[in-house]
């Protein structure tokens, strides 16, 4: 399977918890003011390549605690990062999710999609809604303005309400 992307950061830990491998995905029409990955807008630009060459790349990444899917917009491309994360994920490894989407607004497309059901179900935590300039604030962790949330997605499905993650328990845990 395929997937456009931005670019990959093999070791991060400004995108989530931990060292984080990063998959920077091409193409988003949110266009939020003030994006600071305007590169990734083109949903022709970037370049195409194959999910097994980015396993490869999990695969020799030793110290990673998890893969995150950055953009962009990722859920452009539900289908290759939801069979990337079933892979991902087998290996004991967790998934965070950005998206200039809500994460209500996710719920509803993934009625329709279900590629977009399947990535949101695979996803430890998500990253949500679009930067907005006027709620910047440099020391929030993972996250560009106020109005973003961190959400444990699999207690937020399950108990059908947004469960925030918690930065402090989840650090002990495996989230
Ligand atoms: S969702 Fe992310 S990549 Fe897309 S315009 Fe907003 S900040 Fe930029």
């Amino acid at each position: 399977m395929e997937l456009r992307i931005a670019g990959i950061v093999k070791e991060s830990v400004v995108d989530g918890p931990g060292l984080r491998f990063v998959i920077f995905t091409q193409g988003c029409y949110h266009h939020c003011r003030g994006c600071h990955n305007v590169d990734t807008h083109d949903p022709a630009g970037g370049r195409v390549i194959h999910t097994d060459e980015i396993m490869a790349m999990v695969n020799s990444a030793k110290l990673i605690r998890g893969v995150t899917f950055s953009g962009g917009e990722p859920f452009l491309q539900a289908e290759a990062l939801a069979y990337l994360a079933d892979k991902i994920k087998a290996k004991g490894l967790n998934i965070v999710t950005y998206s200039g989407y809500v994460f209500e607004q996710l719920l509803t497309m993934a009625v329709g999609r279900p590629a977009v059901k399947e990535l949101l179900h695979k996803t430890d935590i998500l990253v949500d809604g679009p930067f907005q300039l006027e709620k910047r604030d440099l020391r929030l962790a993972f996250r560009g303005s106020t109005n973003q949330r961190l959400i444990y997605v699999p207690d937020s499905l399950k108990c059908g309400h947004i469960v925030l993650w918690d930065e402090i328990t989840s650090f002990c845990s495996n989230a």
